[in-house]
């Protein structure tokens, strides 16, 4: 009798630690050297597929800590989690707290199509979400993100993996006199540094918004998500 544990995010696999054997980390297997090590990878076949899992493997809760704009898999344990009345556990880390200078995008394509042409954007949005860029060639942009993307509009590339320190991003931005920083709002440190770097050098923020998702009880700490296993464990 284990625990689902939808990875994808730093608290992921800080849980899947914490935790220990109770749970089974799942990775859909996008990251070719992830930090943590997962016990099965890759997609399970849409909702179906995760049907047919969960009771395979005799799963009695789900932990969806896939990273805040991973919807689609989001939406999949909702929906396995209502038709087989498995207890679903939402851990989110909160989004950063919108500014008035702020630019929110309610989607990608929005965030696109906000970019000034002659910009010269930093893009952060991850190697997955390019495709709107993709179609715009009237500004240069610094993308970066962990894995290589297939394509990348037109500038530069820089493969990095968080945390950044603020300096870090300051230097960057300065370096190439970067006009407009492109994020999704995801929260948490390890990324927030470039948001402080945009205000104190007065580089437009283009945030896109989350997706909505269904409701789930959700808690935001680590701590909050093992205290809902234990009281899980005690009711099975
Ligand atoms: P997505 O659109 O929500 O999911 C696409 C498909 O990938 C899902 O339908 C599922 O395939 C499979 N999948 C996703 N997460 C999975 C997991 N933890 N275990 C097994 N299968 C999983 O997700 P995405 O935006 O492509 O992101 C893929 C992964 O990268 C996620 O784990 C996410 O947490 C992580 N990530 C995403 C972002 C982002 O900005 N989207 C950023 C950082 C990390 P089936 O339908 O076949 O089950």
């Amino acid at each position: 009798m284990s625990i689902l544990l939808l990875g994808g995010s730093s608290e992921a696999t800080q849980l899947a630690k914490a935790l220990g054997p109770q749970a089974v980390l799942s990775l859909a297997g996008v990251t070719k050297k992830p930090v943590a090590t997962p016990h099965r990878t890759g997609g399970f076949g849409g909702v179906e597929g995760l049907l047919q899992y969960l009771s395979a493997e005799n799963i009695v809760a789900i932990i969806d800590a896939t990273h805040p704009f991973a919807a689609q898999m989001s939406r999949h344990a909702a929906a396995a989690a209502a038709q087989t009345g498995l207890p679903l556990l939402r851990l989110e880390r909160p989004s950063w707290p919108p500014t008035a200078s702020w630019r929110m995008a309610p989607d990608l394509a929005s965030a696109a199509a906000a970019l000034p042409a002659g910009a010269r954007a930093f893009l952060t949005v991850g190697s997955r979400s390019l495709t709107p860029f993709l179609a715009r060639t009237d500004f240069w942009c610094l993308t970066r993100a962990i894995e290589p993307p297939r394509q990348c509009p037109p500038g530069q590339l820089l493969i990095q993996r968080p945390p950044f320190t603020l300096e870090g991003e300051i230097a960057l931005l300065k370096t190439h006199k970067i006009s407009h920083l492109v994020s999704k709002n995801a929260g948490g440190a390890a990324t927030s540094a470039k948001l402080e770097a945009a205000r104190l050098l007065g580089v437009e923020v283009i945030m896109v918004q989350r997706p909505p998702l269904p409701a789930a009880p959700t808690v935001d700490s680590i701590a909050g998500a093992v205290t809902w296993v234990a009281q899980i464990k005690g009711k099975t």
